[in-house]
């Protein structure tokens, strides 16, 4: 240590020394600032930076030593050989080259020593070679020890400073590498110089051609100067130009729809315009804060991989509710450049408005357009759901089926729009009547369902329930100012009694609903085990009575009616029954209905006309024969051929046909069934409105179509002079016959007294057991024979004389 400061103070010009040093500080600042652009590049760029690295790197340390050199002023005349000094210039630009290429290989303490390693022994292999070029009036005698001690010194200031330069990202890590290169280069050239021992000898000559030190300095200073500055000036370039690169990637990023933010180390870096309304908070506010865990939050945890999608939520900084997002995460990579690694991009997407489209959707999928009623698929979520809960919670729930009474009518009679009015409210007022978790559903047409989930003891609170329901129901609804009159039909199933699942308890509130519509609508009906054994009933009797129509058991028989004037018969209407092989004989109204359900009406109408066509044909008095038409007949296009086709193979005369329909077989499709009613009047044959007074008994029915007859229900004729409602109308009904000109019939005319009325208010026609009961065609021929003499209805009426009557009638 003594003899390297005196070598240093004795035997150098100091200022000089001062230069060298400043050169060796400059270079190796600059140095590192090429090596962290170095770092931060790839391929072609990346060599050429290693390139200046090495060249800036190799000619500082050559110019430290020759500018030390020329300071070292051994007293004696001092020379250096060209070859040699070109020389010790390459081999520093080589090893620093391939030093910091080492160093810069990996990202790794193993890598930045050896690179170290190689930088400093290069820092020795340049100085002696250097030396080897230094020619001087004597012989110079080297310490061994102290030379292997500067090479240590070289080597070790060039690792520390690899070492703790790192990747020498920031200009204090560039400053910390550059100095301790320098330190290091400096101890090593003046313990290099102290392991000298100068002897003298005049017979030694330094020939005049070589450099002298004057001419080096200046040479090696201006070169070096020049070589630094163009490295200092390709570092500012650079930095340009990736400061305008960045400018323009910033504008784009604030062009972007997507808010987008730069993250490093959880930390935010950057974003743009977008991002920052997103949260609310200007950029600067921004910078530095973290990221996940306070602004964002995923729904989900884990670890945000790369281009994998993740949903979260954004808390404004502004305040304000969290803003649903969803994230993309990308490590930052713009191919050139390495040094924005440990940079992450995340993309963030607004989802409001995803959101409340996919919320639309659903309420739209979830429920019905014309209501706004759950429909049926979310009825049964609901419903899964409901049951769920009071399985766990032990309240009682009950399901009830709602059907509107005459809706079908209505929305025919009045139109679609009032159809929809009528569904509205509806919808409107079982909603009124159930609090949550109750609730109303539409499963459609004029079906609703109301879940009723209840604290209270079942059955009574689902009766109470179904009770005001049905009177709610019940009140009119007022459309463009006329009263519409409804009413409703409900059936009950209670969970857990009638079943424990949805399916279950909707298919047997569904079979109490039909039980409650059977007993005549109007009512709520409770399932009963008992309704199942009916429908297995049904399906036995549909079966027995496919077969019963191939197997000839139908039979028609015959009702007469009588002209009330003179009490002359005038014709028949075919009524059928069935023989059962096992159960007798079954009326009508217990298997026309079975036969509708099941697809067999249409083969069992066409038998009845058939037959009664067949056998009007052979009476021998031209007596009309009346067919009743089931409403799904009515409905069939191919009626009117087959009319005809039947009428042409009877032989019957049109004229003697009369086709019977009811009210509301009319509406199920209006215009259809006008037009097949059209088609069969054009035939010649007649058309009867059946059962009027029972449906909706509207004058514009009738005004529709030009009926030939009007039957009043025989349930009006039983109650004349029994109850006072019961005549009005009879008398209504005859006084609208006489000013449409219709010839009206009384049905069911069972007594004197009723004969007596209807003959009074001018009725035209009579029907019922007080003129005959319905009998087989062979006990018809006091009617039919062309002597017979006429039925007269004078005197006491003989009743039940007739052959054939059902008893189990309706
Ligand atoms: P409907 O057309 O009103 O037929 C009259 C019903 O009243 C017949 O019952 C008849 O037996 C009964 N009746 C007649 N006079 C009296 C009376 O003085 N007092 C009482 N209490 N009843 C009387 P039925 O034969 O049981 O027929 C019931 C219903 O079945 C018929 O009502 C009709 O709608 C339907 N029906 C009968 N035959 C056919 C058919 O061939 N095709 C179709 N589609 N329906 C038919
Ligand atoms: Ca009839
Ligand atoms: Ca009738």
């Amino acid at each position: 240590m003594l003899k390297f400061l005196t070598c240093l103070t004795t035997q150098h010009d100091l200022r000089l020394v001062l230069v060298a040093g400043l050169v060796c500080i400059a270079g190796c600042f600059t140095t590192f600032r090429l090596y962290s652009r170095m770092r931060g590049a790839r391929g072609v760029v990346r060599a050429a930076w290693l390139l200046l690295t090495g060249l800036v790197a190799g000619s500082s340390v050559w110019a430290t030593h020759f500018i030390a050199m020329v300071a070292f002023t051994p007293g004696l005349k001092t020379g250096y050989s060209p070859t040699g000094t070109l020389l010790s210039l390459m081999i520093a630009a080589l090893f620093m080259a391939s030093g910091f290429a080492v160093a810069s290989a990996q990202r790794s303490t193993t890598n930045d020593f050896a690179g170290g390693v190689l930088i400093g022994l290069g820092v020795a292999a340049m100085h002696y070679t250097g030396m080897s070029a230094f020619v001087t009036q004597g012989h110079l005698v080297w310490e061994h020890a102290t030379v292997g001690m500067s090479a240590i010194l070289g080597v070790f200031g060039a690792t520390a400073a690899l070492v703790l330069a790192g990747q020498a990202r920031t200009v204090r890590k560039q400053a910390i590498g550059g100095g301790l290169l320098c330190l290091g280069i400096v101890a090593l050239h003046f313990t290099g110089m102290s392991a000298i021992t100068i002897i003298p000898d005049a017979s030694i000559q330094v020939p005049d051609q070589l450099l002298s030190g004057g001419i080096l300095t200046l040479a090696v200073g201006s070169i070096t100067a020049m070589i630094i500055l163009g490295g200092l000036g390709a570092v500012a370039i650079e930095s340009q130009t990736s400061r305008s690169a960045l400018e323009r990637i910033r504008r784009l990023a604030n062009a972007a729809y997507e808010g987008l933010v730069v993250v490093q180390s959880g930390k935010i870096n950057d974003a743009n315009a977008a991002f920052c309304e997103l949260v609310g908070a200007d950029l600067p506010e921004l910078v530095g804060r973290s990221l996940v865990g306070s602004i964002l939050t995923f729904d989900e945890a884990g670890p945000t991989r790369e281009g994998v999608r993740r949903e979260g939520k954004i808390q404004p900084i502004s305040g304000g509710r969290e803003i649903p997002v969803e994230v993309f995460s990308r490590l930052m990579d713009d191919g050139a450049r390495i040094e924005t690694s440990g940079l992450t991009v995340l993309a963030v997407r607004d989802l409001r408005e995803r959101r409340a489209a996919e919320e639309k959707i659903r309420y739209l999928a979830e429920h019905d357009g014309l209501t706004g009623l759950p429909n049926r698929n979310s009825l049964q979520v609901r419903l899964g759901a409901a049951l769920d809960r009071v399985e766990a919670s032990g309240e009682t729930l009950s399901v009830i089926c709602i059907d509107l009474d005459h809706f079908k009518e209505a929305n025919d009679q009045h139109g679609h729009l009032a159809g929809d009015a009528i569904l509205v409210e509806t919808a409107r007022r079982l909603q009124s009547a159930v609090q949550a978790p109750s609730f109303a559903a539409r499963l459609g047409g004029d079906e609703f369902i109301i879940v009723q989930v209840a604290g209270g003891d079942q059955p009574t609170a689902a009766a109470e329930l179904s009770g005001s329901l049905l009177e709610l129901l019940s009140a009119p609804v007022v459309y463009e100012g006329q009263e519409l009159a409804l009413g409703s039909s409900l059936g009950v199933s209670l969970y857990p009694d009638d079943g424990r699942t949805t399916e279950a308890l909707m298919a047997n509130a569904d079979m109490a609903l039909y039980r409650a519509k059977e007993s005549g609508r109007g009512v709520y009906r409770f399932f009963k085990r008992e309704m199942d054994d009916t429908i297995r009933e049904r399906r036995n009797l549909a079966r027995d009575l496919r077969q019963g129509i191939a197997e000839d058991e139908l039979v028609v028989h015959y009702q007469p009616l009588a002209r009330a004037s003179d009490g002359e018969v005038c014709g028949f209407e075919a009524l059928v029954r069935w023989q059962h092989p096992t159960r007798g004989m079954i009326p009508p109204l217990e298997f026309i209905p079975v036969a509708e359900e099941n697809g067999l009406i249409g083969a069992l109408g066409d038998w009845v006309l058939r037959r009664a066509c067949a056998d009007a044909a052979s009476w021998e008095k031209p007596l009309r024969i009346a067919v009743n038409l089931s409403p799904i007949q009515l409905h069939n296009p191919a009626l009117p051929s087959l009319v005809h086709e039947v009428l042409i193979s009877t032989g019957l005369s049109p004229s003697r046909l009369e086709l019977e329909i009811t009210e509301s077989a009319l509406f199920k499709d209006y215009q259809r069934a006008l037009d097949n009613l059209r088609r069969l009047k054009a035939l010649g044959v007649r058309i009867a409105m059946d059962d009027f007074g029972t449906g909706f008994s509207s004058l514009s029915t009738l005004q529709s179509f030009p009926f030939d007859k009007i039957k009043i229900d025989k349930s009006f004729v039983e109650n004349i002079h029994r109850h006072d409602r019961a005549t009005v109308i009879v008398r209504a009904v005859l006084g609208l016959g006489r000013s449409l000109e219709i010839p009206v019939v009384a049905e069911g005319v069972e007594t004197e007294e009723q004969i007596v009325f209807l003959r009074g208010e001018n009725c035209t026609e009579l029907q019922g057991y007080a003129i005959g009961r319905p009998a087989p065609i062979d006990t018809l021929s006091a009617w039919t024979l062309a002597g017979a003499a006429p039925a007269r209805l004078e005197g006491p009426v003989d009743l039940g004389q007739a052959p054939g009557e059902v008893k189990r009638s309706a």
